[in-house]
């Protein structure tokens, strides 16, 4: 009895903010990515991963994960990790030293937005709303860190690594790079209209919807649009059918295998990045954006709006949402996209990790 009640307050204390892609994502496009490298690619990435000269099967996704795994243990603190106890002691120092990094994960840029801002453009109406460590920033300073000849500090290019493997997958989920704004007034909160309007989105008493984590689907704060997207979505396309269901080494596997299939095809090195890498992050998240509008990802009728934290530098507005015309069928609609966005970071993490100037 007592470990259920255990249990039960386990699930009450769960992360509200699901994690991009949460674990099976991350790890399946790292293992795609991982048939991919070059030999050479492969010993560079053993030696700062400390696996001597030889990669072993499935060490990208064992270190795709960790940047989650920190970010659990600064919310939750050690009872809910999975970090053993020199895994505790590093993550608690580096979220020490960069006390900031679940910004890490993500951008909010409105819907309508043409691309992610040019860094040389500040005057550039999106500019505002990205910031020096958001996803695409710190996917280049991981990039940065991975090609500086000898120690780096105050982090490990071991961390840099994994931080650039997850990177590269939560920047494909496009609700990690879009995010929905509304008007706050009194008339607006009880039916809240979508702002996708850049110039607009960034007025006075505009808030957002953390990339659709305060969108929900009924009076649970779990049951949100982000959440579908990182976990459902991608269970679904592994093949389990109920999503409050946890993963199985099979379910996995025939993940993985999956998106091997399909980086096999024609229509996926159409995927493949070109010209400077330090431009690819940018145009990737431009690319999300692009894919949020066009598979008609924020599609739903919107009502009770409340603003939170208030106080905050990270208010938000939340709102209960009606899936166009049910949620199943949003789910059957974005299946295939999810597929497809797994693939794209898939294909091009392999091209990232061949083309960067590693310097163990
Ligand atoms: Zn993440």
């Amino acid at each position: 009895m007592q470990l259920f009640l255990l249990w039960i307050m386990a699930l009450l204390v769960w992360p509200h903010d699901a994690s991009a892609w949460e674990s099976l994502g991350h790890e399946a496009i790292a293992d795609a990515a991982q048939e991919h490298l070059s030999p050479e690619t492969a010993k560079s990435i053993a030696q700062i991963l400390g696996h001597g000269a030889t990669l072993p099967p499935h060490a990208l996704a064992k270190a795709s994960t960790w940047p989650d795994q920190i970010r659990d243990l600064q919310r939750h603190g050690t009872a809910a990790s999975k970090l053993d106890e020199h895994g505790v002691k590093e993550a608690q120092a580096f979220n020490a030293a960069f006390p900031d990094n679940a910004q890490w994960h993500f951008v909010n840029l409105p819907l309508g937005s043409a691309h992610y801002p040019d860094d040389a453009d500040l005057d550039d109406l999106l500019t505002p709303f990205t910031s020096p460590h958001d996803v695409v920033q710190m996917l280049n300073v991981c990039i940065e860190t991975l090609e500086t000849v000898g120690e780096v500090t105050p982090w490990t290019k071991t961390q840099a690594l994994r931080w650039l493997i997850h990177l590269v997958g939560d920047v494909h989920q496009p609700l990690h790079v879009a995010t929905g704004y509304y008007r706050t007034t009194h008339q607006d909160l009880p039916n809240p209209v979508l702002i996708e309007n850049p110039h607009d989105a960034g007025r006075v008493g505009v808030l957002g919807d953390r990339g659709g984590n305060d969108l929900l689907f009924s009076d649970s704060a779990r049951d949100n649009l982000h959440a579908l997207w990182d976990s459902c979505l991608v269970k679904a396309l592994a093949g389990i059918g109920a999503c409050g269901k946890a993963p199985t080494a099979e379910d996995a596997a025939r993940l993985v295998h999956r998106i091997i299939q399909r980086m096999k095809l024609a229509s996926s090195f159409d995927y493949r990045s070109s010209g400077e890498h330090f431009s690819w992050a940018a145009h990737w998240a431009t690319d999300s954006l692009k894919t949020a509008r066009e598979s008609k990802a924020y599609a739903f009728v919107r009502r009770n709006g409340i603003v939170r934290d208030s106080h905050m530098a990270d208010a938000s507005i939340r709102m209960t949402i009606d899936a166009p015309p049910t949620k199943t069928e949003y789910s059957t609609n974005h299946e295939p996209v999810v597929e497809t966005q797994l693939t794209k970071a898939a294909v091009r993490l392999a091209d990232l990790l061949n083309h960067l100037a590693w310097k163990p």
